[in-house]
């Protein structure tokens, strides 16, 4: 979990050029090991050692150049509700424009920390030019080039000084997260879930300001369920807009072990329900895909479940290895198992498979099938551990560990699956050098 900076900022002053800046080394790393397709919008980032998400929230609004007004508005409302820290761009090749003016009136009401930056800045003349933007009224600013990286460093050293100190989760117990798509169902199934308050123990405050923990007994079971400011307490704004849903994804699939994600049956898993998906992975979280409002499919032969399964593990390849139910929110149809489901995802992320039982099972399994040979050379794993880290990674120690390809360390990652039970979690498989 890590605290959340979005850049906002009417288009073309520069926010996805200063996004990928920051995150482009790191995600790289994580590309290379998930080997899947990003968001662009969302990423993790570290400065100082310091880790964040960031958000580059012109991203997800739609129409670029002749962008209405008032998407602006939901743009900056949003990250004021959702950011620990808000990174206001503006352009010093086009000077002070309306909407700056506009976009600086919301801001100087919030008491969230707001950074000035102004971009473009690539050589000392345009500094000069810089000092326009003190008319905004937000106090001092920053200039930057995000092109060169010039003065970047400047403001996050600012950045990361006010951002909050993200603490260890203390409780134990599974901290489940309901995410989808507007209109899913997740109110109406946190509301099964919880309708009834004899169920709820206590609130715990959560680490950071908006977002609350309630602690639950249902089923038998015991768990946190992760609430983000706004999913029980409707938004003010109504979650139209696909970006608002995004943005509380974001929040609560970071502080969540396991995800539940909810997706309307009529609709199917779309492209929007797939980067849910992959949010929750790249996070490394637990997940279970809960076809809501199945009592509105009609034609159920015995064919149907199949089908629909069959296409959503087509889209989600090659990280298939994950529960589908199917359930109705209104009928309380397999709301039960979704918790069940849930809790056994959860205890698969937290397996700790012994050294000794693992080398034992995962050997026998290379030597028979090893990885094929690179330019002449032979590649030999000698050892392999689960490595201690709060989800599943594993490592194999051998020769040539930059000779193992991608299709061989999937190969180790389905051998995993099938002798360990990872359903619902995503593992990374590491070689490294002996
Ligand atoms: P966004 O719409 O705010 O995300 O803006 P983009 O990142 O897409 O940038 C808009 C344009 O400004 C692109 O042509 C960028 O190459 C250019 N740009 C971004 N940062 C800088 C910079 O620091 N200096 C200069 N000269 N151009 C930049
Ligand atoms: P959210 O935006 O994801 O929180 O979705 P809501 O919980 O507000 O639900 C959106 C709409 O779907 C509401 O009208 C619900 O009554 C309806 N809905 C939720 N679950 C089901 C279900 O299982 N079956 C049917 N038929 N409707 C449902």
């Amino acid at each position: 979990m890590s605290a959340i900076v979005a850049i906002v900022g009417r288009p073309n002053v520069g926010k996805s050029t200063f996004f990928n800046r920051l995150i482009q080394r790191r995600e790289a790393i994580v590309d290379a090991v998930s080997g899947v397709t990003r968001d662009r919008h969302y990423g993790k980032s570290d400065w100082n050692g310091k880790e964040f998400s960031l958000i580059d929230t012109g991203g997800y609004v739609v129409g670029s150049d002749d962008i209405f007004e008032q998407e602006i508005d939901k743009q900056v409302e949003l990250a004021i509700e959702e950011a620990d820290a808000i990174i206001f761009m503006v352009d010093v090749e086009s000077g002070v424009t309306g909407m700056d003016e506009d976009v600086s009136k919301l801001l100087r009401r919030v008491n969230k920390p707001v950074f000035l930056a102004v971009n473009k800045v690539d050589n000392a003349m345009r500094a000069e030019d810089a000092v326009e933007f003190y008319n905004l009224g937000l106090g001092d600013f920053y200039t930057l080039s995000s092109i060169n990286g010039s003065g970047s460093g400047e403001l996050l050293d600012a950045i990361v000084k006010v951002l909050p100190e993200v603490e260890e989760e203390e409780s134990n117990l599974p901290r489940f997260a309901v995410v989808g798509r507007p209109n899913a169902g997740k109110s109406s199934f946190i509301n099964a879930l919880i309708g009834e308050d004899r169920y709820i123990v206590t609130d715990i405050a959560g680490t950071t300001r908006d977002s609350i923990d309630t602690k639950y007994n249902r089923f038998g079971f015991e768990f946190n369920l992760v609430d983000t400011a706004g999913i029980r307490r409707k938004a003010k704004v109504k979650e139209d807009l696909e970006f608002y849903s995004v943005m509380r994804s974001v929040r609560a699939i970071e502080h969540s072990d396991v995800c539940l994600l909810l997706l309307d049956a009529t609709r199917g898993f779309d492209g929007q329900v797939e980067n849910i998906f992959w949010l929750a992975q790249r996070n490394n979280k637990g997940i279970v895909i809960l076809v809501n409002k199945w009592d509105l499919v009609e034609d159920k032969e015995t064919n149907t479940i199949k089908h629909y399964t069959d296409k959503i593990k087509k889209a989600i390849e090659p990280f298939t290895d994950v529960p589908i139910l199917f359930i109705s929110v209104l009928t309380k149809q397999r709301i039960f198992k979704a918790i069940e489901t849930a809790v056994e995802v959860y205890n698969n992320r937290n397996i700790k498979i012994p050294t000794r039982k693992f080398n034992d099972t995962m050997l026998p399994i290379i030597e028979n099938y090893p990885p094929p040979a690179y330019k002449g050379k032979f590649v030999k794993i000698k050892f392999c551990m689960q490595l201690p880290t709060p989800y599943p990674q594993f490592a194999f120690f051998c020769n040539l560990p930059q000779y193992v390809r991608e299709p061989y360390k999937r190969y180790l990652e389905n051998k995993l699956r099938e002798n360990f039970n990872f359903s619902g979690v995503p593992i990374s498989v590491f070689m490294r050098k002996k």
